[in-house]
């Protein structure tokens, strides 16, 4: 930490998460990071100052990286509705994966906006943490993934622009983050590192892809426990930013991980997500720690409650006060997990611990990052 620097983190959201509009068969239509603030107020972690709420990215700022005929045709899509057919698909837009809908403008640029206000917050020292950002997919000109926009990258730009560097981009996702590696391609001031799932969509993120030397790529066969997350946390991750020395680190922290994620295939406990982000809270002089991925309402709410605990040394409790109970006992999740949920999702914070076998593949995977 920078000396004379206020030490307490800041925690950025907005109300824009409060309403979805995505329409009720998107993954996406289910509370994040609204369950996660009120999750916290609840519990007494927000103090007086810690919250900020940010404002949407100007069409300026989105132009850093996004090509200004797909930023005014999301635009469009926001205002009208509806966009030609065939400019749909020369946008990825306007099917399941990222529908037209009345904010789909306005709730990427306010992730963005979040992201670039974090970056301003750190600029001098400090941690700040966005769980609204981390949308990692999104491509200069074109959606992907659900994501539309791409705040990590626009955000690690503007660290760049002020002269911070190098910038460690971290990304706990389930999937691949192939729209940030790809817009830092051969930058020497940026490592790209990504823990996801092999063979997932969107099938890139290869152990030996290194993007010029800007990444490495930890593709982890399913059935990943919370034992071989903490392994490459200790074996590569943190050997790698030691080699770096980063100015500044941007966590990607999606929730699609946990064993409790219908997306995915692997078997991590919250406990393991929140011992990462500890593990790189002191890498750095700056840190930004944004959510991504994550659609089981209970689950990432949990999950991204804790990472602000672990961030402000609060103490996660045994069994959760009752009016944080009552807040998870009031979300409803039209899937069958969500019919029936088991008692923990309500009445506790963090999952029992999943320990395992370090299987020989996650060992190789370590080995083969750091090799020269
Ligand atoms: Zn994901």
């Amino acid at each position: 930490m920078i000396s004379g620097v206020s030490t307490r983190p800041r925690f950025i959201g907005s109300d824009v998460y409060r309403r979805s509009t995505y329409g009720e068969r998107h993954p996406l239509s289910i509370p994040r990071v609204p369950l996660t603030i009120d999750l916290c107020r609840t519990l007494g972690w927000l103090h007086p100052g810690d919250y900020v709420e940010c404002a949407p990215a100007s069409v300026a700022e989105l132009a850093r990286f996004h090509d200004p005929d797909y930023i005014a045709v999301v635009q469009q899509g926001e205002r009208t509705g509806q966009l030609d057919i065939e400019v749909m698909r020369r946008h990825n837009l306007g099917k399941l994966e990222n529908p037209v809908h009345p904010t789909m403008f306005l709730r990427p640029a306010t992730a963005v906006g979040a992201t670039l206000r974090a970056v301003d917050l750190v600029a001098g020292g400090g941690t700040v943490y966005s769980p609204a950002g981390g949308t990692h997919h999104g491509q200069r000109d074109r959606a992907a993934g659900f994501c539309y926009f791409n705040d990590p990258v626009i955000g690690i730009l503007d660290l760049l622009d002020r002269g911070i560097a190098p910038v460690a981009y971290v990304d706990l996702d389930l999937h691949h983050g192939d729209g940030v590696e790809a817009a830092f391609h051969g930058d020497p001031r940026v490592l790209c590192l990504s823990i996801h799932e092999a063979g997932r969509w969107p099938h890139t993120g290869q152990a030996d892809d290194r993007a010029g030397g800007s990444a490495r790529n930890f593709p982890v066969p399913p059935g990943m426990n919370d034992s071989e997350f903490d392994y490459l946390g200790e074996a590569a991750i943190l050997p790698l930013l030691a080699r770096l020395g980063p100015q500044a680190i941007f966590v990607q922290a999606g929730a699609d991980a946990l064993a409790d994620d219908p997306m995915g295939g692997q078997q991590l406990s919250n406990l393991a997500y929140w011992r990462m982000i500890a593990r790189l809270q002191d890498v750095s002089p700056r840190l930004i720690v944004a959510g991504g991925g994550g659609y089981n309402p209970w689950a990432v709410a949990r999950c991204w409650a804790g990472i602000w605990a672990v961030l402000t040394d609060a103490v996660v409790p045994q069994r959760l006060p009752d009016a944080a109970e009552a807040l998870l006992r009031q979300v409803t999740w039209n899937r069958s997990q969500g019919r029936n949920p088991p008692q923990h999702w309500f009445t506790t914070l963090a999952d029992a611990p999943r320990p395992g076998p370090v299987r020989e593949a996650v060992k190789h995977l370590a080995d083969l990052a750091l090799a020269p």
